[in-house]
């Protein structure tokens, strides 16, 4: 089996050469899976494996589009439609200048097993283009979007491939994107993109779901420990959507959050994040956090990462590999006992193995920050049945998916004699569902 999967490993570095993050996540899921191929054959035999490294379909296009002086620019935009076994392609849009194809497929392939944990019925997939948003006015942005889509909507539908956001992609992108949408199709899908706004097919609490699900996923991990978040010192890395929320639903269970941060540097808070004053300054007027420390009196330093604050739970949730070997290191002299990943693969895999060896809570991406993309799917459901949920019910339903998702991660470690690495029972319980229903659709 070893040699089975060194075999099509070798066969991934091969084919996507220089895509240095995908070979990352892949090997990352395929170090869990010896055990689960040997426990199932069936799997080899139909190449499974293989034709889940391979997406079904990768499409890279031209974005251009008309800057505010007139100036002409030429974007990449990207659309990995991963795997559509469970269901539609279902994953964000990243607007950033890092995206390349390899950013794009490494978190496809995440969004895949992610996916599969939420137990909704959703497919994977992810996409972006390099564009930069930094810096840009509200009307190239729109135009960009609508560039963007002018290609993209061709391959979109409800039923079919259903984007969201990510990093650069808030509600004002998900707006231009599905009005543009609407426009050339001239149809009111509202299932076609999540993250709407709430008045025109948008759900409660998506805003929220990504880094209240986090929470709740650290929380459950604290609580196999006899422990909670109340009175602990936590640390979260970004600001935007996910740290936000993140920040917010810790603070609600009674945690104290003293640090966050964005590209330029972090935020020292000791009296604990002001989240009123961090919307302002990040989401309404779009400023750094250096402006938020000013404002509020606290602490910036500027070009180091926030891990060397040191805390007892951490939460990264800002970008790929923002954690690495010596923050680990930092976080455990510290004394930390959880890291819950709110972004996709923050956490390198030198750290996590430090983490792990120390005894450390761990809770991979694809589980502990599932809660959006699970949320995208109840969206989904209220856009088929044209109805909206309430804030509670959403919130209740978020929870019960976020303690399953935990409790499912546990149960599987068990079940192949790993007990408490929710990164082994991360990956195998999402390979086999969608494993399983591989198998089931035949050689497709
Ligand atoms: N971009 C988010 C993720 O990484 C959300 C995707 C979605 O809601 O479709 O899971």
């Amino acid at each position: 089996m070893r040699q089975q999967l060194a075999h099509v490993l070798e066969q991934v570095l091969r084919r996507n050469p220089g895509e240095q993050e995908f070979h990352q996540a892949v090997v990352e899921v395929f170090d869990s899976l010896e055990p689960v191929l040997r426990k199932n054959p069936q799997y080899v035999d139909a190449a499974v494996l293989e034709r889940l490294c391979e997406p079904e379909r990768q499409l890279i296009f031209r974005v251009p589009w008309v800057d505010d002086a007139g100036t002409v620019h030429t974007n990449r935009g990207f659309r990995v439609e991963y795997n559509s076994a469970l269901g539609p392609y279902k994953g964000g849009l990243r607007f950033h200048p890092s995206v390349y194809l390899g950013i794009v497929k490494f978190l496809g392939f995440e969004q895949v097993f992610k996916n599969a944990l939420t137990g909704m019925p959703i497919g994977g997939g992810k996409g972006g283009s390099d564009f930069d948003p930094r810096g840009r006015s509200q009307g190239e942005v729109m135009r960009f979007c609508q560039s963007f889509m002018t290609e993209l909507y061709r391959h979109l539908g409800e039923h079919t491939d259903v984007p969201a956001g990510d990093i650069g992609v808030g509600g004002r992108e998900i707006g231009y994107l599905f009005g543009q949408y609407k426009r050339i199709t001239n149809r009111y899908e509202s299932g076609v993109l999540t993250g709407k706004g709430l008045t025109w097919g948008g759900s409660l609490v998506r805003t929220e779901a990504t880094g209240y699900g986090t929470v709740l996923f650290a929380e459950r991990m604290l609580q196999t420990r006899g422990t909670s978040f109340d009175g602990r010192r936590v640390v979260v890395s970004g600001s935007g959507n996910v740290a936000q929320y993140a920040i917010q639903k810790a603070q609600q269970l009674g945690g104290h959050v003293v640090a966050c941060s964005d590209s330029t540097g972090y935020v020292l808070d000791e009296r604990g994040i002001d989240l009123d004053l961090l919307q302002q300054t990040r989401e309404v007027e779009r400023l750094p956090v250096s402006i938020y420390a000013e404002r509020r009196g606290a602490t910036f330093v500027p070009g180091r990462r926030v891990w060397e604050v040191g805390a007892q739970v951490a939460l990264p949730c800002a970008t790929q590999n923002e954690l690495d070997e010596d923050s680990a290191a930092a976080l455990v002299r510290s004394g930390v006992i959880a890291v819950a990943e709110g972004a996709n693969m923050p956490t390198t895999p030198s750290a996590v193995a430090l983490l792990r060896d120390a005894g450390v809570l761990f809770g991979p991406g694809k589980a502990a920050n599932a809660g959006g993309v699970a949320t995208s799917a109840l969206e989904m459901q209220q856009n088929a049945s044209r109805d909206s949920w309430s804030f509670e019910y959403t919130e209740e339903r978020l929870a019960g998916i976020m303690h399953s998702i935990h409790d499912r991660c546990l149960a599987t470690a068990d079940e192949y004699e790993a007990p408490g690495n929710y990164v082994v029972g991360a990956n195998i319980a999402g390979f086999t569902k969608v494993a399983d229903a591989m198998l089931a659709l035949g050689v497709v």
